[in-house]
């Protein structure tokens, strides 16, 4: 039987919940171990604790605002545009190629199944009005196309400090942008069809971006991308126009995380576990998603530690990549070179962690 995801058991839904309102305790009451972390966590103010003079932090909460405002604009503009009543398709490579020439650097197409839409959206579209906790998604749409901007290297690299959080930013507009323009051709071509935001996601992305192919699933749940490892963010655009699907590729990430593990080994919370979890036939890693949480307060950004600890976003020439593939002896190289040039801490990460309280449990 498949494992039925619903948004509302996400913790950016479940931290959006106001204490004493219906939801809460409707949440709660099916969920009562979720009730003491989750409150410990609560609060959205991720920029509280951001280590930058108030100028600093006025500067990155406008540019913040600016992107959200962008978005919100893509929506209005994508509402505004009028559905064809003929159906004109479009193949797969111009709608590809209208990713690609607006900063995608990966895409792919999946069929979508019931199991692969949330149960429930959780709330999370407040900054484009959406009222729509517990509502279902509207299933109708049988394709999506996945797809996966860069985040800047310089920005991941900084990570966990301000310019991690800005790079994570822009590329989620990067993302509804590139959204935007495939959703707008295939509206006007006659099919329905919705683009995926930060704010919008009528379906988990990570096990869609894997069964298209984008790249593998690693340690730390993120899709790992052969070429830019974990700097990416992912996007979709989910329409009624049928492509033909892709597959998931095996790249040899999985079997380079066992010999590897730096992001779990350079997590600031321990958050990131070696256990795998297999969950609806693709491989997941246990994951402690209130440590990690914890650390984003402790930051006052995403932390992002284990984007920039990947040798994969560090970059792994094509050649070295493909001989390494299902050669452990090869892979260990890898990981030893990669240690040997940068660290297996990177040196910025040293000077600001760790505090011994920051493991004393009261996150749990
Ligand atoms: S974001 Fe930070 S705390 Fe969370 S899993 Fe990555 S390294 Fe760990
Ligand atoms: S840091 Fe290593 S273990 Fe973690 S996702 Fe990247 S390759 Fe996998």
């Amino acid at each position: 039987m498949k494992t039925r995801y619903n948004q509302r058991n996400t913790i950016f839904s479940r931290m959006r919940l106001k204490p004493s309102t219906p939801a809460y305790q409707a949440y709660y009451a099916n969920h009562p171990s979720m009730k003491e972390p989750d409150d410990a966590l609560r609060g959205m103010d991720i920029l509280a604790n951001l280590r930058v003079s108030p100028e600093e932090k006025a500067d990155i909460q406008h540019r913040l605002d600016a992107c959200d405002k962008d978005v919100r604009t893509l929506y209005e503009r994508f509402a505004a545009i009028p559905k064809n009543n003929t159906k004109e398709p479009i193949s797969k490579e111009d709608a590809l190629k209208t990713l690609q020439e607006e900063g995608a650097i990966a895409a792919g197409v999946v069929r979508l199944n019931e199991t692969d839409y949330y149960a429930a959206y959780g709330g999370t579209g407040e900054n484009l009005g959406r009222e729509d906790y517990g509502q279902k998604p509207d299933k109708q749409y049988t394709h999506a196309v996945v797809f996966a901007v860069p985040m800047a290297l310089d920005g991941v690299l900084s990570a966990p400090k301000a310019p991690s959080l800005l790079a994570t930013k822009t590329a989620y507009l990067r993302m509804a942008e590139a959204g935007y323009a495939l959703a707008k051709t295939l509206k006007e071509r006659g099919y329905e069809t919705v683009f995926a935001s930060e704010d919008f996601y009528p379906a988990p992305l990570v096990p869609l971006a894997y069964d298209a192919g984008i790249g593998e699933i690693g340690m730390a749940n993120h899709i790992v991308h052969p070429v830019y490892g974990n700097r990416i963010r992912l996007g979709a655009v989910f329409t009624t126009h049928p492509f033909q699907e892709d597959a998931p590729e095996d790249y040899g990430i999985e079997d380079f995380c066992k010999r590897c593990a730096l992001c779990l080994m350079n997590c600031p919370s321990q958050a990131i576990k070696h256990k795998r979890r297999i969950v609806n036939g693709r491989p997941f890693f246990q994951f402690d998603e209130h440590a990690c949480f914890k650390m984003f307060k402790r930051f006052g950004t995403d932390c992002s530690i284990c984007l920039n600890s990947c040798p994969f976003t560090h970059g792994i020439n094509d050649w070295v990549r493909k001989r390494m593939h299902k050669n452990r002896p090869n892979m260990d190289l890898v990981v030893k070179e990669h240690i040997r040039q940068r660290g297996r801490k990177p040196k910025e990460h040293r000077e600001l962690f760790i505090k011994k309280e920051w493991f004393d449990g009261n996150h749990r």
